[in-house]
């Protein structure tokens, strides 16, 4: 078969989104699946919709177009605030957009008025991880702004952590969530429908929480495709870790020392760090890099252990046993290796159900003409 290759268990994919819609759906919380570390890939989009998701969410138009190509109906979000010049796709793909800046909301509003259409808005707010979101004292200024451009209608409000600060998910930054989203409700006269906690990493605080305030919504990518909490990379009980398997192949397979020799400079990469003087070893080359996957981001199956990388071949050492050429590997991926290899147009993406089904091959997606 074709390596580098990308397995994906679409049952894997099918149980873990529906435990947490189930787990969630008792406290009152309704989940966009974020289909953006798939590249909106058709087939897992229908898995997400069938275990019970509220809609679907993706940072790219691209990704949601390629979702709504293949016939699939579910309200689609788009997370990432609207490039100016993509209002008027986004309108016509999305039903919510994710804002902070009025002039694009502004567009937004021109664009949906021209098709005759109306658009919604969340409202993502600054709670500290410094990414996007409008800043608190000013949220009331844009509330009425937002509630006077015509064909827009205000959906709610969100917010984002733990994502570029690590900012964690915690009583005080949601009970502000919940406050602002009750002071709007003043200003606007209306209940906001959606106030949308943020990413997986809010799972810990909202199952762990006896009161969750206002917060009626997660946007949850990574924990559904991983079966982990990103904040501290522990599986959550009862997921599928394995839903993606990345497989290569050895194409060279020596003995050689550890130690390098010459003289030392810098690698194509930064800095050469020596390797540790570990006598002859079995050394494997695969075909597989950085234009494919993260390779920090790979767990090989035990008894290899990863060396270096570069942009078209992994060096493995692969223990007590000599791995012929052609050898396939097995690697468990991190969420930077899965949207990495995702994205990558030299790993095939193959899909199949854990009952036994062969992987069937993709057909390449996320690049719409
Ligand atoms: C990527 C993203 C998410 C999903 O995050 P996960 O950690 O994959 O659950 C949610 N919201 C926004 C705005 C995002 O960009």
């Amino acid at each position: 078969m074709t390596t580098p290759r990308l397995e994906i268990d679409l049952s894997k994919i099918h149980h873990n989104a529906s435990l947490l819609v189930n787990l969630l759906g008792r406290r009152g919380i309704s989940v966009s699946a974020v289909t953006k570390a798939t590249m909106g890939q058709p087939e897992i989009a229908g898995q997400l919709l069938a275990a019970g998701v509220s809609g679907l969410a993706d940072s790219r138009i691209e990704n949601i177009q390629t979702i709504l190509s293949a016939a699939i109906k579910a309200p689609m979000m788009l997370i990432r605030s609207p490039m100016i010049g993509q209002a008027a796709l986004v309108v016509r793909s999305a039903d919510i957009s994710l804002n902070t800046e009025l002039d694009v909301i502004s567009e937004l509003s021109k664009a949906a008025l021209k098709m005759g259409r109306t658009h919604g808005v969340l409202l993502m707010i600054e709670l500290g991880d410094l990414r996007e979101g409008i800043m608190p004292s000013d949220l009331n200024k844009v509330v009425r702004r937002t509630l006077g451009f015509p064909n827009i209608v205000l959906k709610g409000i969100g917010t984002n952590l733990a994502c570029r600060c690590g900012v964690a998910p915690d009583a005080a930054n949601m009970r502000e969530l919940s406050n602002l989203a009750d002071e709007i409700d003043v200003v606007s006269g209306l209940v906001l429908p959606i106030v949308s906690g943020g990413n997986s990493s809010n799972l810990q605080w909202v199952l762990g929480s006896a009161d969750t305030g206002r917060i009626n919504h997660l946007r949850l990518g990574d924990s559904i495709l991983l079966g982990r909490d990103p904040l501290n990379l522990k599986p959550i009980e009862g997921l599928h870790t394995d839903a993606f398997t990345l497989v290569a192949e050895v194409i060279e397979s020596k003995i050689k020392g550890s130690q390098p020799w010459g003289k030392i400079a810098r690698t194509a990469f930064g800095p050469a760090i020596a390797p540790t003087d570990r006598g002859d070893i079995l050394q494997a080359v695969l075909a597989l890099g950085r234009m494919d996957t993260d390779p920090d981001g790979l767990t090989p199956p035990s008894g290899i252990e990863i060396l270096g990388s570069s942009s078209d071949h992994l060096i493995v050492d692969s223990g007590t046993k000599r791995m012929s050429v052609g050898t396939e590997v097995a690697f468990q991926l991190n969420y930077s290796a899965l949207i990495q290899a995702m994205a990558s147009p030299f790993v095939t993406k193959k899909c199949a159900h854990s009952t036994g089904e062969r992987y069937q091959t993709l057909e390449p997606a996320g690049c719409v003409a």
